[in-house]
């Protein structure tokens, strides 16, 4: 008797969209139906929409990450930790820094890198929230210009400069955190709080642009009693190891000195899409309805790497948790419809619950099932979200090891 051999699902990248597939299709399909690969650069998975918090330090980035191991079912899903380097989609193989890998279908999930769009010194000498090694060289960098800050004979002030770069949610969700903080950090390091700046810029004419004014308006209104100055309408030109050129509209650009410049100022698709030769916007692919890429019926792409429209207002829709957590639910059904030899896939329509923008450990807005929150009741909410994204992908037990609980 010939044995058939099994389809082989991989599975790149382990963040919402990727292991949102994983722990999914370890349900839908038996042992004996496909073998399932995941691989991963780190062997932890990491709640990207925590990270302001572990950038700030108000949350340990032990707190913010947990082993993948934990939340697969090892009897199904071979693990392999490594980095992808390119997928040669013509002879379906991906190409790791450890080796490579075939498959018959896969998923790419590896998320998004910073956008800086050419901007001089950006790269190299500004800090990022994209990662759990990001965020934790950017904590330490703070701590460490204010630890310095005293050490010197001649106080430099500008070490306690710090601008944020973008005031979409990222940069205002740091501006929370970080706001909550300074005085931490000024206690910790013998600092006078009143020689601190912080500083946010934005290049468009409003914070939070396209968000709800009222609520941006809240928003503002905090975060500057905590000591925030925005320069709104004034755009990052140049980034350099002693702080930033600024300009507003034509203006020629002014220097900022400051001892911590954070980029927050928006995410492209990773880099190895474009390296692969799919075609790209920005390092994102757009998807079928089913999810898989034009002219390649084995490729699905999900999450920050993938360009999905929302045919309401004919613009892409912002890369989110959200979006890719639902993406990895169709693209499960679809890999496992497929394995079964249906051709009929569902289509992916994206089921917008809402917005909350964390202001910090006890505050936030948001539009919730299209209601208007703000305050400590938009907080909670904004806990019960992240609480909600370890529940689906690790059950209860996840949210017991890793949930926040602090929200009465
Ligand atoms: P990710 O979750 O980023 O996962 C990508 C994975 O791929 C990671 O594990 C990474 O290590 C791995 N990887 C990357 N490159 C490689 C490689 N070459 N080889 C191997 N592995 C690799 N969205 C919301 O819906 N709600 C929020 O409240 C929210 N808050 C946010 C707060 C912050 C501070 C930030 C930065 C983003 C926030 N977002 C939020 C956006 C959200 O985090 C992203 O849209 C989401 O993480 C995208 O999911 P993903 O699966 O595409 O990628
Ligand atoms: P973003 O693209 O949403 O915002 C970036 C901001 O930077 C924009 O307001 C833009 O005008 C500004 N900007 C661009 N170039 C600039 C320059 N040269 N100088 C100054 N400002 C400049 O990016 P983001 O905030 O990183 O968010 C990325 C994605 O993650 C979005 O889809 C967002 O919705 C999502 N996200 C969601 C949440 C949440 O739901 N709570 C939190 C964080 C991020």
């Amino acid at each position: 008797m010939i044995a058939l051999r099994k389809p082989k699902i991989v599975i790149l990248g382990a963040g919402y969209g990727g292991l949102m597939t994983t722990v999914r299709l370890q349900k839908h399909l038996g042992v004996n139906e496909a073998d399932i690969v995941l691989v991963n650069k780190n062997d932890y998975h990491y709640e990207t929409t925590w990270l302001h918090e572990a950038s700030a330090g108000t949350l340990h980035h032990d707190k913010v990450r947990y082993d993948i191991r934990d939340v697969i079912d090892r009897s199904k899903v071979d693990f392999i930790q490594s980095t992808v380097v390119e997928i040669k989609k013509d002879e379906k193989r991906v190409i790791l820094e450890s080796g490579e890998v075939e498959y018959d279908y896969l998923v790419i999930a590896l998320g998004g890198e910073p956008e800086t769009f050419g901007i001089k010194g950006l790269k190299e000498y500004a800090f990022g929230i994209t990662n759990v090694n990001s965020s934790r060289l950017l904590r330490e960098h703070m701590e460490y210009q204010f630890a310095t800050y005293n050490m010197e004979e001649e106080k430099d002030d500008t070490r306690l400069t710090i601008v944020v770069g973008g005031a979409g949610f990222t940069g205002i969700e740091f501006l929370g955190e970080l706001t909550n903080r300074v005085p931490e950090l000024c206690h910790e390091y013998d600092v006078d709080q009143h020689k601190v700046k912080i500083i946010c810029v934005e290049a468009a004419p409003t914070v939070l642009p396209g968000f709800d004014p009222e609520l941006v308006k809240y928003a503002v209104s905090q975060l500057e009693r905590k000591g925030v100055e925005f320069l709104i309408g004034t755009a990052i030109k140049e980034c350099t190891p002693e702080g930033i050129f600024v300009a507003k509209g034509e203006d020629e650009p002014r220097e900022i000195k400051a001892g911590t410049v954070v980029w927050a100022a928006g995410v492209r698709g990773n880099s190895v899409i474009e390296k692969s030769g799919f075609e790209a916007m920005r390092g994102r692919v757009k998807v079928q309805p089913d999810l898989r890429v034009p002219g390649f019926n084995d490729v699905f792409i999900l999450g920050d790497s993938s360009l999905v429209i929302n045919e309401e207002i004919n613009r892409p829709y912002p890369p989110t948790a959200q979006i890719a957590m639902q993406q990895g639910e169709v693209c499960a059904r679809n890999i496992a419809a497929l394995v079964r030899n249906k051709q009929d896939l569902e289509e992916f329509k994206f089921d917008n619950k809402g917005t909350v923008c964390s202001l910090g450990e006890d505050d936030a807005i948001g539009v919730v099932f299209g209601k208007k929150i703000t305050g400590a009741s938009a907080s909670f909410m904004k806990k019960v979200v992240d609480n909600r994204s370890l529940y689906m992908i690790g059950g209860a037990g996840l949210v017991l090891k890793k949930g926040k609980f602090n929200i009465f």
